[in-house]
């Protein structure tokens, strides 16, 4: 008898003290859209090196984190499963599609897209000019591997979903969770290969921060985006070729002059320094120029922006200067641009207003 009445006492305990599910607040809907990378990656043993990107599924990711169920009403999605150096033309567009038809349902409140973190940038930026919707939508990704000691995906995930369900994330643009801190697409790169503290926003910092999902703002994306953007990629099937060139001391014309033979539309250089490069290589830039290629002069360094006319006379060449876009977000909004005209005056316009 005394041993009935002592474990009512214990379910009555246990009763009380298990959190209140939601009751009556109908939790946030997120669609998490999962394309691979190391967040899904899957290695032999807990400290290998070596590990295979894109193994595990949305379900699985999904899985490793239940205390999801806490904050959101989730629905997963495979739209790839691939290491993000596969990244391309084609998932991007099957990606934007699937974004912003999930976004344009009333019954979804923000999407998270899970993705390799060696093309985050250029995917969010990607996003960040063609998704149409206020609503957030928020990529994150990991370092490790989801078998590894210490993975840093189950946080990142759940950091992604809580900012995706806060209304104070609405209207900023694409967003980046990465280990706490919260990125402007336009602004995020990569800055290390393997430490977890890998992205930084050097120009113009944080958006914001988070701990165990809750958000302290600073600031939005100060570019036009999403909803104010002028591009779309509706019923688009491909892209334009933009390709992208490092220069270094002793630079020739002859892989400019190939990329222009090979029928690249627009061509990227990585610069020295303020966008700079060898005479033969201005040389031959401007020869592309002529021949109706749109050159846009960026910068290898990580940091500053690739001022107009300052060591190479823009105006009289024909080229764009990319501002504080790095190399690989400069081929993205190229791409974009060349879908609406080859002027370069103009596509200068769009590198001063995205
Ligand atoms: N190579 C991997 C990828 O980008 C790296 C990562 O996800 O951290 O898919």
């Amino acid at each position: 008898m005394r041993t009935s009445i002592v474990i009512l006492l214990a379910i009555l305990i246990a009763v009380q003290t298990t959190p209140a599910p939601a009751q009556g607040k109908k939790l946030p809907h997120i669609v998490i859209l999962a394309t691979g990378g190391t967040i899904a990656g899957s290695a032999d043993s807990k400290t290998s090196v070596g590990y295979t990107s894109g193994a595990v599924t949305v379900d699985a990711l999904i899985a490793a984190v239940p205390t999801l169920k806490d904050i959101a009403r989730i629905t997963g999605e495979q739209v790839s499963s691939i290491g993000s150096q596969d990244m391309c033309d084609s998932v991007w567009l099957k990606l934007a599609a699937r974004a912003n038809a999930v976004l344009a349902a009333d019954t979804v409140d923000g999407v998270v897209i899970t993705h390799g973190t060696d093309t985050m940038e250029e995917t969010a930026y990607f996003l960040q000019l063609v998704v149409k919707s206020k609503k957030p939508v928020v990529l994150t990704g990991s370092m490790r591997p989801s078998t590894a000691l210490s993975a840093d995906g189950p946080l990142n995930i759940y950091n992604a979903v809580a900012i995706a369900s806060d209304p104070a994330a609405a209207g900023r643009g694409v967003l980046v969770a990465a280990n706490d801190d919260i990125h402007s697409a336009r602004d995020i790169t990569k800055m290390n290969t393997t430490d977890v503290q890998t992205f930084d926003s050097p120009e113009y910092g944080l958006v914001g921060t988070t701990l165990y999902g809750k958000q302290t703002f600073f600031r939005t994306a100060y570019r036009k985006h999403t909803v104010n953007s002028e591009f779309s990629v509706t019923d688009v099937k491909s892209l334009p070729r933009v390709d992208v060139l490092y220069a270094n001391s002793d630079m020739s014309a002859d892989l400019i002059d190939a990329a222009v033979k090979l029928g690249a539309k627009g061509i990227v250089i990585a610069g020295v320094g303020d966008g700079n490069m060898t005479t033969p290589a201005l040389d031959a830039l401007s020869r592309a120029v002529k021949a109706g290629v749109v050159c846009v002069r960026s910068s290898r360094l990580p940091s500053g922006r690739t001022w107009r006319n300052s060591e190479v006379n823009d105006d009289k060449m024909g080229f764009v200067a990319a501002g504080e876009l790095n190399p690989s977000k400069s081929r993205i909004l190229l791409k974009l641009a060349l879908m609406k005209t080859k002027d370069a005056a103009q596509v200068q316009k769009y590198f001063e207003e995205y």
